[in-house]
């Protein structure tokens, strides 16, 4: 069931092909999903071995297909609530703040793709991956740093293209027109994030 997501992910559209016909269904949609980090569930909390030992993460990340996760551009670590967190008041900046800054940054990137006479793309998460290389324009630090960690960490071209896509994300976010090494950072930060478990098995 979830590597059929996969086609629809990618282009937004799922299609159905039988005998003699061929139907395309718009199924354009933002994936949200959650998952222990190993079978127990505990695995990195700190003081914890899993009974198991380390293919108690490899056997249950290893149900997500490598081609499924690929297609998933930020993935965070989640630690446990702790009592103390529970009991600490909360410093979180207002969801409705949030959603403006959200907004504006929505804006930017329907606008950069009306002015460059982009039709039917509003956001930078459906923009071409040629199109991304030319809009996202990432300073010479930015770009080395991109390419060390793609050698690295052994991203695929669809994997390359997609940070692309966060940082820019990230820097309209910020609302600065020009991608900096520090938007990078983090979106490659979001790339490897499940990598990091799994070495530290
Ligand atoms: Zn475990």
């Amino acid at each position: 069931m979830l590597d059929a997501l996969r086609q629809p992910l990618e282009t937004g559209e799922c299609i159905i092909a039988r005998a003699n016909h061929r139907v395309a269904y718009p199924s354009e949609f933002q994936l949200v999903a959650a998952m222990n980090p190993c079978r127990c569930g505990m695995a990195g909390e700190p003081g914890h071995t899993c009974a198991r030992g380390p293919r108690c993460i490899t056997d249950y990340q290893g149900r997500i297909s490598g081609p499924l996760m690929d297609r998933i551009d930020i993935r965070i670590d989640v630690p446990a609530v702790s009592a103390s967190d529970l009991i600490r008041p909360m410093t979180a900046e207002r969801s409705a703040d949030v959603a403006q800054r959200v907004a504006l940054a929505r804006d930017m990137q329907r606008e950069r793709f009306e002015s460059a006479g982009i039709g039917g793309v509003t956001t930078n998460a459906r923009c071409s991956t040629a199109l991304i290389e030319k809009l996202a324009e990432p300073d010479p630090a930015g770009l080395q740093l991109l390419r060390d960690a793609a050698d690295k960490f052994k991203f695929s071209a669809r994997g390359y293209h997609r940070v692309l896509k966060v940082a820019r994300t990230l820097a309209d976010l910020d609302g600065a027109s020009l991608l900096g090494r520090i938007h990078l950072a983090e979106a490659i930060s979001y790339r490897i994030a499940s990598e990091r478990l799994s070495a530290a098995a």
